[in-house]
């Protein structure tokens, strides 16, 4: 299968865009799952357009002029045989004026909503019709899929359009092991997620029930079992080194960090340590909500490596999550003549070469990125790895891992730490061939945080009382809304807030981080944000994961109708964490939906980790779109365990029915290189 680097039109630059995208293949391209559709294969009559749907629509310009109202406008009137309608301008350009000339004859797509002046469309996209025939209409619904920062969807549309086209007329092959077995077939199941006709049934494409997106979420859970079945095959055969915890560095340990550990720290602790002493390599998922202490417990895992003379590497998906936990294990492992080394993307000549020197030499602990587990980066004796936050890693860093400090039959312990509670039945398949150890306690004396929900027509009251709080004393969080189509929306609305919130608080300093900014800059923030010298901090969902600040005891989300229950919860869960009592206000645009509304309640009446997952599975029924940026699980392409549970047993069964060479090309078609899973 080609890459997608190699096809006409995509550029070094493009590329890059793809990747970031999980684009990397050409079949990438037909497995990349549109978010939603639009209908543009007909024209609809303009006394038959309504309020708030997506219309297409086809007239002449009757009239245009340019108004000052609040602020100035451009307003065109485009009329057809049945009626009319307003195409209303905010910003335009001399080339739109020349476009909306008195006369011209226009196709447009739009919003409709109604307005002073009748039924109107707000910055539709507008094609000039010449004087001939109409350019033909499409003859199948229009997909749009999610993007990228610098990948135009435009671009990334006719990307895949060729390949679907390619698939098509043959000239792509899709090797299909299991034709005959599920219906649709491949090819048809591609081509109706991309193409679908004017009448298929959208709001099942879209929720993923329609029986063309089923087809390929089995598949793609099939290429899940199979290659989690040969990776515990091939563990199954596996050794360890036994690590024997020191029972008084352990007790220096906890000298140093100042608490007691709960009852159900301790309880992890000894059932890791067990697991730890053994010559099996230890498989273990550790759930704990967050704040629950899960570093503690991680920490007394490094230290038993240590104890035994060998290394562990502790792991985590950004920059800021590894910087925090360089700094506080640091702290604790320093009395004990521990110094942890440090490795991120960021660490560069002179410091990486020392660090590599380190790694390959008497170093005990390592705590980074994923630059750890890069080409070139040797370990004397890794023994442990610990992965925090692994609902942000993928499969692929997963084996990546699996790979690392494993020597012929020898491979290292693992522990993977998530604070997304996942319901049992879920977790068996998200992480397969894992042991899961529950923290399922908090410390003491937290105080649960108190929520509320406001309408966002309630701003000022809301900036008033945030106002107070940080004369106070207290530091808050502002997080803006999830725009799912695009990162650099999401950013620039981010901005655009913190604008708004230093022009209304000029009192006092207001932050700003986002994921477009470089990881440097981003450290920069957070640093002064828990330092005090920022006081305010406007964030896009970056912060979700891990972050933590004690003093920051108030938490506003904004649009938090868009966010699913389970990114509520892990937002919620960055204040709270100290001797403060904390609060969390939950921004809505009204209307809420029904489902939108369940949530904010479900929010408001408890801060159970594991109800709200149980209640987030229940609440995502038919009809609820959620991006898999919204799950919080394992990402896949197309699959959601929520919705797709069902499908489980059934993939057990196809499963069996495949021989060595089918398996090879689901896993492959999925997951990439099937060498990675082969059972030596
Ligand atoms: P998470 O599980 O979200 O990673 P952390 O390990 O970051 O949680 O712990 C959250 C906070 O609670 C930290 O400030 C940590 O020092 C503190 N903490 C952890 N365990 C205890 C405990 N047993 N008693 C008091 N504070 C604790
Ligand atoms: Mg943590």
């Amino acid at each position: 299968m080609r890459e997608v680097s190699e096809l006409d039109g995509v550029g070094p630059q493009v590329a890059s865009r793809l990747k970031a995208l999980g684009i990397i293949r050409e079949v990438d391209l037909l497995l990349h799952r549109p978010l939603r559709y639009e209908d543009r294969t007909r024209i609809v009559a303009m006394n038959r357009v309504r309020p708030e749907t997506r219309v297409q629509v086809e007239g002449r310009v009757m009239h245009q002029e340019i108004v000052q109202r609040r602020r100035r406008m451009l307003l065109v009137t485009l009329a057809d045989d049945a009626g009319q309608i307003t195409l209303r301008f905010f910003r335009f350009y001399p080339s739109q004026l020349r476009m909306f000339r008195v006369g011209n004859h226009l196709r447009c797509f739009g919003d409709v909503r109604f307005g002073p002046q009748g039924f109107e469309m707000a910055h539709p996209q507008c094609q000039v019709l010449g004087t001939g025939e109409p350019p033909p209409l499409p003859k199948h619904l229009t997909a749009i899929y999610p993007v990228t920062q610098g990948l135009a969807q435009a671009t990334l549309a006719k990307i895949i359009d060729g390949a679907v086209e390619r698939l098509l007329s043959g000239i792509i092959e899709l090797p299909d092991p299991l034709d005959g077995t599920i219906d649709p077939g491949l090819v048809e199941a591609v081509r109706q997620v991309h193409r679908p006709g004017p009448d298929a049934d959208l709001d099942a494409l879209i929720d993923g029930h329609h029986p063309a997106v089923q087809r390929l979420a089995s598949e793609e859970l099939l290429a899940h079992h199979l290659a989690l079945t040969r990776l515990n095959r091939a563990r199954a055969r596996q050794k360890a080194h036994p690590l024997e915890p020191d029972q008084a560095l352990d007790a220096k340990l906890l000298d140093v960090v100042g608490f007691e550990p709960t009852g159900a720290q301790r309880r992890v602790i000894a059932e890791i340590a067990a697991d730890l002493n053994t010559s099996r390599p230890m498989r273990r998922l550790l759930q704990g909500d967050v704040g629950s202490g899960k570093t503690l417990v991680a920490a007394v895992a490094l230290l038993a490596a240590a104890a035994s003379g060998r290394q562990a590497a502790i792991v985590a998906p950004t920059e800021i999550l590894a910087e925090q936990h360089y700094n506080t294990l640091s702290q604790w492992f320093a009395p004990l003549g521990i110094e942890p080394v440090w490795l991120a993307g960021k660490v560069k000549g002179k410091a990486r070469r020392e660090a590599l020197e380190r790694l390959a030499g008497d170093a005990a602990v390592a705590i980074g990125t994923h630059a750890l587990f890069q080409h070139g980066v040797e370990f004397r004796d890794l023994a442990l790895i610990v992965v925090d936050e692994q609902h942000r890693f993928g499969v692929h860093q997963r084996l990546a891992l699996a790979a690392k400090g494993s020597e012929g039959e020898r491979s290292p312990h693992q522990l993977v730490m998530t604070a997304t509670p996942i319901p049992r039945t879920l977790a068996m398949t998200a992480y397969a061939g894992l042991e899961v150890s529950v923290i399922d306690e908090l410390p003491p004396g937290r105080k649960p945080v108190t929520t509320v929900a406001l309408s966002q027509g309630r701003r000022e009251e809301i900036i008033d009382r945030l106002r107070r709080a940080l004369a106070e004393g207290r530091q808050a969080y502002w997080v803006c809304p999830l725009i799912e189509e695009s990162e650099v929306l999401e950013a620039q609305a981010a901005e655009s807030t913190a604008e708004e919130l230093s022009a209304a608080l000029p009192e006092f300093t207001v932050g700003l981080i986002h994921g477009r900014m470089k990881p440097a800059d981003k450290q920069q923030v957070m640093d002064d944000f828990s330092a005090g010298r920022i006081e305010l901090l406007v964030a896009t969902t970056v912060i979700e994961v891990g972050v933590d600040v004690p003093n920051a005891s108030l938490m506003m989300i904004e649009n938090a109708e868009r966010l699913g229950l389970s990114q509520l919860h892990q937002l919620r869960g960055r204040v709270g964490r100290g001797s403060a009592q904390a609060a969390c206000v939950l921004i809505y645009k009204p209307p809420l939906g029904e489902t939108a509304q369940k949530r904010l309640e479900v929010m408001r009446e408890t801060t159970d980790g594991f109800v709200i997952a149980e209640k987030d599975l229940e609440l995502r029924g038919p009809g609820e779109v959620l991006g898999t940026r919204q799950t919080g699980m394992m990402r896949f392409r197309i699959a959601d365990l929520a919705r797709d549970a069902e499908l489980l047993e059934p993939v057990k069964g196809l499963a069996d029915s495949l021989d060595t060479a089918g398996a090879d090309i689901v896993i492959e078609r999925w997951l990439g290189d099937a060498e990675q899973f082969v059972d030596v």
